[in-house]
């Protein structure tokens, strides 16, 4: 049977299913590695990211790739339906399936997962609390607050990651702005509708609180960045600098970064786009030296970095570099891996995006049982 009838199928079974999974009754105690996921993204073309000599991450291509296993010819399948997209690649990665979602509101393109993602399968599996199992977002992508867990038949909220995102630190900073009531009253107004506006960006509207950890995290970054805005980082800048205080205050156990500047390139200006890729490879040069700094991380973390699309390649379009057009190099990602476990050198064949939510399954020692590919032969040691 081959993947697609294989999709079909289980699509079809899962359809059936009306009883919730079992859950483990007892999870058990995590002594497994951390596992960084880094999306490499807003859809990046290997030409300027593993081009070992037109890249504009040396760090990645010239520091990383060689630490472990390489995997220059990823592929998004090319199924009925699939659409080589930010959101849907990110699902993709953290279900190990193709259209594993639905549109969580017909007014905008947001998505919700519908079937479980690594967040879910990990705490379903073991004890670890919600603000070590994390997602950092950007600011300006709302549409990826819905990530943290999914709708449907499976695990669900209490399985869920927490999330760090600008859009979570107003939320803290307006509930708190408001509580002290120390406002002036132009400026209460402001707030006010502030937060009402923030608030109706999430239509599911069971979004729980964050954890007393998380509140005490934003406390701490409102301590450090005040209430403008412009102290902090902007950017992907900001979901490194998130990444790292996360690393240093949460100790998280998975974490998945979404990058996602490079896709500026959408209004057509290709200086952005190879500008956004040395700021992600920047950010990495951070994350990877302060997890070797950290006893918690040293030796005791893999990393996964991988796009979530490519773009496309046609230099006669009036805007080139978009990825909407199902073109082949939209489909073509790579992946870069390294860490405890994880085996050195090239994978010289195809290796589909599906199979990377089961090889971080298994390098953490659970079954994303629902996935449709399998972990990447010759990546374990
Ligand atoms: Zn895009």
């Amino acid at each position: 049977m081959d993947r697609r009838s294989f999709t079909l199928g289980t699509l079809g079974l899962a359809a059936g299913l009306a009883a919730p999974l079992p859950v483990f009754s007892q999870p058990r105690a995590y002594t497994g590695p951390n596992v960084i996921l880094v999306r490499f993204g807003g859809g990046v073309r290997r030409a300027e990211t593993i081009d070992e000599a037109a890249t504009w991450a040396p760090f990645l291509r010239h520091s990383l790739a060689p630490r472990g296993t390489f995997i220059p010819d990823l592929r998004i399948d090319k199924l009925e339906g699939v659409n080589t997209s930010h959101a849907e690649g990110t699902l993709n990665l953290l279900t190990g399936r193709y259209l594993a979602y639905r549109e969580l509101s017909a007014v905008s393109d947001r998505l919700e997962p519908t079937e479980p993602t690594l967040f879910e399968y990990l705490r379903r599996a073991y004890d670890i609390p919600s603000h070590q199992v994390l997602l950092i977002n950007g600011e300006d992508r709302p549409q990826e607050e819905f990530f943290t867990f999914g709708a449907g038949d499976h695990f669900g909220i209490e399985f869920r990651s927490e999330m760090l995102s600008l859009h979570r630190y107003k939320l803290y900073r307006t509930a708190m702005q408001l509580a002290e009531g120390k406002l002036p009253e132009d400026q209460l107004l402001k707030v006010q509708e502030e937060r009402a506006t923030l608030l109706t960006q999430d239509p599911r509207g069971s979004t729980p609180d964050p954890s007393p950890e998380v509140t005490a995290f934003w406390a701490r970054w409102r301590q450090g960045f005040g209430d403008s805005g412009f102290k902090n980082p902007r950017g992907d800048r900001l979901l490194t600098e998130l990444s790292v205080r996360a690393m240093a205050d949460l100790k998280p156990r998975l974490m998945m970064v979404n990058y996602q500047d490079p896709d500026y390139v959408h209004w057509g200006n290709a200086s952005h786009y190879t500008r956004a890729i040395a700021i992600i490879d920047e950010g990495l040069q951070r994350l990877v030296a302060a997890a070797d700094a950290d006893p918690f991380y040293r030796d005791n973390t893999i990393f996964v970095i991988t796009p979530d699309c490519g773009r496309d390649t046609n230099p006669l379009a009036e805007l080139p570099f978009q990825h909407h057009f199902n073109s082949r190099s939209a489909h073509e990602t790579w992946a870069v891996i390294f860490g405890p476990g994880i085996g050195k050198g090239t994978v010289d064949t195809p290796v589909d995006q599906s199979a990377i939510a089961p090889t971080i399954a298994a390098a953490m020692g659970f079954a994303a049982d629902r996935a449709e590919g399998a972990a990447i032969e010759g990546a374990f040691l």
